[in-house]
């Protein structure tokens, strides 16, 4: 564990450092607030710091309201070091934010231990993090595949369309469905049918650009939204997906086994909403199923937008 001491009294200091280092911690130590404060601002700033109230520059408890008031993530646990003693002191120091405070001349098995309060305050903190984290993930992803769920690939296509309003760059979206995948289940089992799933999305996530999204959109069906991408570069990014899922067998317990799939694409013009595109692209996938499956078809949104659906509410009844 790395441990910051500020403190300007060089002696105090040296007691400071010998102790930490003897229990461990791995110190880095300033004399003045500054220089507290500079080292609190780099990237990998240690989690635990004692200062001393009084020092040159900037205060313990300054260097403290500071530490308080930017809006990180990782919490930073402070000791307040001090030769102040009076209730009202204490209160000061807690008020800029510390969180423990201790008096000199300070008992080392004292210090000791208090640091090992801050030291569980930060584990637990940290247990936080990797839960919000964890929930986040859950809350926004496919547990099968991990690709993205039905709600953020959606909010995704949302954020990007309004991205292009003000980029004008070209916005490609294609819904994939695999085809006959009822059969794999039926024939193969349930839990071959989900290796087959995880199978394709990876071989779709490991086809396309940093800055592309694919979510699971339904079942064996997936949404990918294109930025940046005209019809050419869309078609292009379809074919490459079916290609990458259809040449190579996906290897079952039972042996290997072939799958297509069908992709209908579009692209995003003025005027048109976020569900219209979603259902046009949704008409092209029909007409790929219609046309023999294992292909891509487009359809140009601003002909379709003009058009009445060709599979209407098709989208509703499924996933
Ligand atoms: P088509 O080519 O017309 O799309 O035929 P299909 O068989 O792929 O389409 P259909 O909609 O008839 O069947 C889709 C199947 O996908 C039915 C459903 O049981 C299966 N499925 C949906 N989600 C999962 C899943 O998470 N795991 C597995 N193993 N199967 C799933
Ligand atoms: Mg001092
Ligand atoms: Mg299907
Ligand atoms: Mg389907």
């Amino acid at each position: 564990m790395r441990i910051l001491i500020a403190d300007d009294n060089a002696v105090s200091r040296r007691v400071l450092e010998a102790s930490l280092q003897n229990w461990d911690y791995e110190v880095i130590s300033v004399d003045d607030g500054q220089a507290a404060w500079d080292v609190f601002q780099s990237d990998d700033a240690p989690r635990l710091a004692i200062l001393d109230w009084e020092m040159p520059e900037l205060t313990g408890p300054e260097v403290c309201s500071m530490v308080r008031q930017r809006n990180r993530d990782t919490y930073t646990y402070i000791l307040l070091l001090t030769s102040k003693n009076e209730k009202k002191d204490l209160i000061e120091g807690m008020n800029a934010g510390a969180d423990d405070y201790i008096a000199k001349p300070f008992d080392q098995q004292e210090l000791r231990v208090r640091l090992r309060a801050g030291q569980r305050i930060i584990d637990l903190q940290d247990d936080l993090l990797v839960a919000r984290e964890a929930l986040r993930q859950q809350a926004t992803h496919d547990s099968l595949t991990g690709l993205k769920n039905r709600g953020t690939i959606v909010e995704m296509l949302h954020m990007e369309m309004a991205r292009d309003q003000r980029m004008h760059d070209g916005l490609g979206l294609v819904i994939l469905d695999l085809d006959l995948f009822k059969r794999i289940n039926d024939t193969y089992g349930h839990a071959a049918g989900d290796t087959v799933l995880k199978e394709c999305a990876n071989r779709m996530a490991s086809c396309v650009r940093d800055y592309d999204s694919i979510g699971r959109y339904g079942g064996e069906e997936f949404l990918i939204v294109l930025p940046g991408c005209d019809e050419h570069c869309t078609v292009a990014q379809a074919e490459r997906m079916l290609s990458a899922i259809r040449t190579e067998p996906i290897m079952l317990e039972s042996g290997p086994v072939f799958v297509t799939a069908s992709l209908g694409a579009t692209n995003l013009v003025s005027g048109v909403s976020g569900d219209k595109l979603i259902q046009i692209a949704d008409d092209a996938l029909y007409r790929a199923k219609h046309n023999g499956r294992n292909r891509v078809e487009f359809i140009d949104a601003n002909i379709a937008a003009s058009e009445a659906p060709i599979g209407s509410g098709r989208i509703a009844g499924r996933a």
